[in-house]
């Protein structure tokens, strides 16, 4: 059963989401998640929701641990000496790779440094383009591995303009290209902010073009989004396993890199990216493993990794393409009642109307955007503020149901109508 189309303008009672949840082929998926008591939680773009299977999973890690202590490594089920490569095999299809261009270790923003750095010494490359829309962790470690070269990241930074302040598109990355001898584009596939899903196959081709190599940082895409990234021509990627994929605080993060790079030397090396055949040699000259695993670093977090082994039989049990079939019509169906219910009350939609162009959230903009989102959570519903003035609305389509995007947006027509928001302090720069 397909989730049903959305028709050009939906009803706006509440009936209607109801309907729509009774026609919805993933709603059952809603009871493998524990939902904190009280919350309709529309952050799952920050930190993904856990699981029954994410918890068994990391149960069995820890009574592994218990009962086998070192012997875990070998004799635990599944073995610890491979899950990074076991989880590898497990996303490499929701990213359109090959098995072994896929493994996970370390964090995000270390992925960025150890694969950037990587393609710089592999190339000889020197400039890189990225965009002014970033999240900032990608400008942190890109400047870093620049300024560790004797690069300076004033001269071979290049900044795409978004021409909007919403999003970056195709032409916005071609003026960038356009005079500056790129190297490297380095974009995300979905902006943290407006939510915009870049076309990455028309950027991958771009970047071909002008003899540049693509990477990109899937974050907030990888569990939502399915990609293609060997078919794309994308060169290496990394992402998290803590948002979409549900894998648990911290999880550790995922990457891609093409086998067109495999045996390029990590620029971070460590031990668990030597060929396993030969890592308990101990030699020390560094045996690369012939694949994307050689960009582990050091022992794998077990405990930050079980919990996305439980995680994928959830992402692998509805589908992919399921899910972001569902996650379309949710945002679908936000953007309707938002123009509906909440355009005369000051809220723009600030995320690309085509769901082509857009990822698993709504950027709901609004200049009291940080006092609303403030009222929102006294009301149990758990949003995230990005300044100057988003309300960040993610219908994970794991475990959030029609009738609570309806209820978000009933919540949001009250506090706009009876400027609820005013009881509240203003924004004071603080951690929000
Ligand atoms: C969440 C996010 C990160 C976080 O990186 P960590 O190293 O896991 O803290 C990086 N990049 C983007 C685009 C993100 O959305």
């Amino acid at each position: 059963m397909p989730t049903p189309e959305l028709p050009a303008d939906p009803p706006t009672d509440r009936a209607f989401a109801e309907e729509l949840d009774e026609q919805d082929p993933l709603a059952s998926l809603r009871e493998r998640f524990y939902i904190p008591e009280g919350d309709r939680y529309m952050d799952g773009n920050s930190l993904g929701l856990m699981s029954k299977d994410a918890e068994a999973a990391l149960s069995r890690v820890v009574d592994e641990w218990r009962d086998l202590a070192i012997r875990g490594w070998g004799e635990a089920d599944p073995d610890w000496f491979h899950y990074p490569e076991r989880l590898g095999d497990r996303l490499a299809p929701l990213v359109g790779a090959t098995e072994s261009e896929v493994v996970v270790g370390n964090s995000t923003t270390v992925n960025i440094h150890t694969l950037v750095g990587t393609m710089l010494d592999a190339y000889g490359a020197e400039t890189i383009l990225v965009d002014d829309l970033d999240f900032p962790t990608d400008h942190y470690a890109i400047r870093a591995q620049l300024r560790q070269r004797g690069l300076d990241p004033e001269e071979y930074l290049v900044v795409a303009e978004s021409s909007d302040g919403r999003t970056v598109t195709v032409d916005d990355v071609e003026a960038a290209l356009v005079g500056n001898d790129v190297d490297i584009v380095f974009l995300p596939t979905v902006l943290y902010r407006s939510g915009q899903l870049l076309d990455v196959e028309a950027i991958a081709e771009l970047a071909r073009e002008h003899g540049a190599l693509f990477g990109v940082d899937a974050a907030h895409s990888v569990g939502a989004v399915p990609h293609e990234f060997d078919a794309n021509g994308v060169d290496f990627a990394v992402w998290c396993s803590y948002k979409y994929l549900n894998g648990g605080p911290g999880a550790v993060a995922g990457l891609y890199v093409s086998e067109e790079h495999f045996g390029s030397p990590p620029a971070l090396a460590g031990w668990w990216g030597n060929d396993k055949g030969t890592m308990f040699e101990m030699r020390t000259t560094y045996d690369q493993a012939p694949d994307a695993g050689a960009w582990q670093v050091g022992t794998p977090p077990l405990l930050a990794a079980a919990p996305l082994d439980g995680a994928l039989d959830v992402v692998e049990d509805a589908g992919i393409e399921a899910l972001r079939e569902k996650s379309v019509a949710l945002t679908e169906y936000l953007v309707a009642l938002t123009d509906a219910r909440l355009a005369q009350h000051g809220f723009e939609v600030g995320t690309p109307r085509d769901p082509d162009r857009r990822g698993g959230h709504v950027a709901l903009e609004h200049p009291e955007g940080y006092r609303i989102s403030e009222a929102l959570r006294d009301r149990g519903v758990v949003v995230d503020y990005r300044p100057p003035d988003v309300v960040r609305v993610a219908p994970s389509p794991y475990y959030v149901t029609f009738a609570e995007v309806w209820s978000v947006v009933d919540d949001l027509v009250e506090i706009a109508e009876r400027s609820l928001y005013e009881e509240y302090e203003r924004e004071s720069g603080g951690v929000t």
